[in-house]
């Protein structure tokens, strides 16, 4: 029975990868290989730098300059962001976009190498491998535009830089700005353990602040002076606790204490917390948030203090465009699986032995095209926002091995290694794959903005910041 169906693989996979493709996509995919070796030195810069939400200027400008050395129009700082630009070439219609992000997290520094040591100590690392991401999708970018160069194609291709991913969401601002107006479609992608056209939303979520202000006293001699701010920020995340027993399963809060006051012998006059409550649609993440909401005010009522709540931003769940990844489906079955060799499989498996994971090593296998989930699991992403705007096709490429656990060392040390550029080279293919066949096919771009609008329905968009200038230099610390 396994030899069969080793056999029947066999068969599938050689009929995959004698799908025919266009002389476009031949010479798009010789691009990528022409410009391998520059891409990998650009997203090894960008993973030696580092750099944290809103503070990824060197990588913003080594992106950048990438771009305009190939001849792309670059506008940097949009949207009141040093660190966001696009780069823009050709003109008219369609206008295809990629997304590309490129900041870190902070305190997993670590080396490209499979034991748990650190590059930086106390540094940050690309946990998410957004070094990857970002210069893929630039990559993409590039050979598409060789492509228009030559007059291959007639169009307009964008690459969308945008920063802090991980903390802020910086999209939100540029969407509210109405960058993405004149967009056709937008590509985007994510690195993982495994490879697809990904047909999944992700959860819409809220951040918001709250402070507690209270009367700093002497904790022993007169805490009857007294009144409480972390007692009110315990009480407050009691609260919370006990009303997880009645939310429903799709719904996740998280809470991180920023400050509960400074030393043991006095009783704290301020004390802070950033709260983030999550669920796989919009609509589902308003009563929770209102509700959280109460429940800081009745701490404060407890505590006898005064409260003070910010929203910091929210984004939208992704809106799936299954119109758009069966097209990308089709491109990464001619592309099939990523091949490791044995010195690259057995990092992996030394990563996950390290991590207590199984060790098989990594898995880009390419599966037919998955149901979309209507609750689906997992994390969010400010490309929700974007899709909510315009279309948008999602694909997940490994740059890890199978289970790594996410936003850890595991992932930085793969994201600056050959298992990490491997993905990198095979997203930046898959990418400019799909764009070529919208450049291609006007009738493709209808059918996938069809379905967006059916999916969209009468929704108003609406960008979840408060007014004004977006959080840059860290003021909600
Ligand atoms: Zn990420």
């Amino acid at each position: 029975m396994r030899k069969l169906l080793f056999g029947l693989l066999l068969i599938l996979t050689s009929a995959a990868s004698a799908q025919k493709i266009s002389n476009n996509k031949k010479a798009i995919i010789q691009s990528i290989e022409k410009h391998n070796a520059e891409l990998i030195a650009i997203s090894d810069s960008v993973w030696a730098l580092a750099e944290t939400a809103f503070n990824e200027k060197q990588s913003s400008v080594i992106l950048a300059d990438y771009a305009e050395k190939n001849g792309f129009s670059v506008e940097r700082g949009v949207s009141g962001m040093p660190t966001a630009f696009i780069a823009t070439y050709g003109s008219g219609k369609p206008v295809i976009s990629i997304l590309g992000e490129f900041d870190a997290l902070p305190g997993i520094s670590q080396k490209a190498q499979p034991t748990k040591e650190a590059l930086n100590e106390g540094a940050a690392g690309h946990g998410c491998g957004h070094n990857l991401f970002g210069t893929a999708s630039l990559g993409a970018a590039v050979a598409v535009k060789e492509l228009i160069e030559a007059g291959k194609i007639k169009g307009t291709i964008k690459f969308f830089g945008t920063p802090a991913e991980e903390k802020y969401f910086g999209k939100v601002w540029m969407v509210r700005d109405g960058l993405w107006d004149d967009v056709d479609v937008n590509l985007s992608w994510h690195p993982a353990d495994n490879t697809e056209a990904d047909a999944q939303s992700t959860l819409a979520l809220v951040d918001f602040k709250v402070e507690y202000f209270g009367q700093a006293a002497h904790a022993s001699a007169d805490p009857w002076n007294g009144r409480s701010a972390s007692d009110a920020l315990e009480l407050y995340t009691t609260g919370i606790n006990y009303y997880r027993e009645h939310i429903k399963p799709t719904v996740r809060i998280h809470y991180h204490i920023q400050d509960g006051g400074q030393v043991v012998n006095v009783v704290p006059d301020y004390s802070k917390l950033w709260v983030r409550v999550r669920d796989t649609k919009r609509s589902g993440v308003i009563p929770v948030y209102e509700r959280v909401q109460k429940m800081a005010e009745g701490a404060a009522v407890m505590a006898n203090v005064d409260y003070k709540i910010t929203l910091i931003s929210g984004i939208y769940e992704v809106l799936v465009n299954r119109s758009g990844e069966e097209i990308m489906q089709k491109n990464l079955e001619y592309l099939g699986d990523i091949t490791y060799t044995e010195e690259e499989q057995a990092f992996g498996k030394k990563i996950q032995e390290n991590t207590q994971k199984p060790q098989i090593g990594m898995d880009s296998k390419i599966s037919p095209l998955k149901e979309t989930k209507e609750h689906p699991g997992g994390g969010s992403t400010d490309v929700g926002d974007v899709s909510w705007n315009v279309p948008n096709i999602n694909l997940s490429v490994t740059v890890a091995p199978k289970d790594t656990p996410w936003h850890s060392w595991a992932v930085v040390a793969c994201g600056g290694m050959s298992i990490g550029h491997k993905g990198m080279t095979y997203a930046a293919k898959a990418l400019s794959m799909t764009a070529v066949d919208l450049f291609e096919d006007q009738k493709l771009i209808e059918k996938i903005k069809n379905e967006y609008k059916e999916r969209k329905g009468d929704e108003v968009y609406e960008a979840n910041i408060p007014p004004g200038p977006p959080p840059v230099g860290d003021n909600y610390e």
